[in-house]
């Protein structure tokens, strides 16, 4: 969990779009389409798509290359560009409700990017950690909550910007 701690700057850049080079985004030489036989992710059009009728589709005419996913992958191996800690007193007397909203946007996020997931929920003492596989969706887990319950938040980038941290308290 802590590994990558020193690579965070101070910095809290805005430039989303500059985000730099992920290890596990290779799919210049994939062949198209392919197909995650972990998850079921689709890739075609150079995008990443969850959409099982689409994968019966592109069955019929076409033979799929079996793939392991970028996001899968990085579950696998614990790879994680997103951290959010969730702490407050507020946290734990919400947070079954919590947990569900984490869930909730999640799969929202999934939607649109099936590469963003969670790669793990975990509480202990002070506070309950959030690992993603994107550091975007790190950022928009913090926001979603933000929104819905207020609180404190901050959302800090390393300075490549190939990693966020997401802390947010709520005490009252
Ligand atoms: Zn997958």
């Amino acid at each position: 969990m802590q590994k990558d701690v020193r690579k965070f700057g101070i910095s809290d850049k805005r430039g989303r779009q500059n985000t730099s080079r992920d290890p596990y985004r290779d799919e210049a030489g994939l062949r198209e389409p392919a197909l995650c036989g972990e998850c079921g992710a689709l890739y075609r059009n150079k995008r990443w798509v969850l959409n099982p009728e689409e994968v019966a589709a592109v069955r019929k005419d076409s033979s799929l290359t079996e793939v392991i996913c970028p996001a899968c992958r990085k579950i696998r191996d614990g790879y994680a560009e997103g951290f959010v800690t969730l702490q407050g007193d507020y946290l734990w007397r919400r947070e079954g409700e919590i947990r569900n909203l984490i869930r909730n946007e999640e799969l929202r996020a999934m939607e649109k990017n099936p590469l963003e997931r969670i790669i793990g929920m975990e509480a202990s003492a002070d506070a309950l950690r959030i690992e993603t596989t994107e550091e975007k969706l790190a950022e928009h887990l913090g926001r979603a909550l933000h929104k819905a319950h207020q609180g404190e938040l901050k959302v800090t980038w390393s300075d490549d910007h190939s990693l966020c941290r997401v802390e947010w308290r709520r005490d009252d």
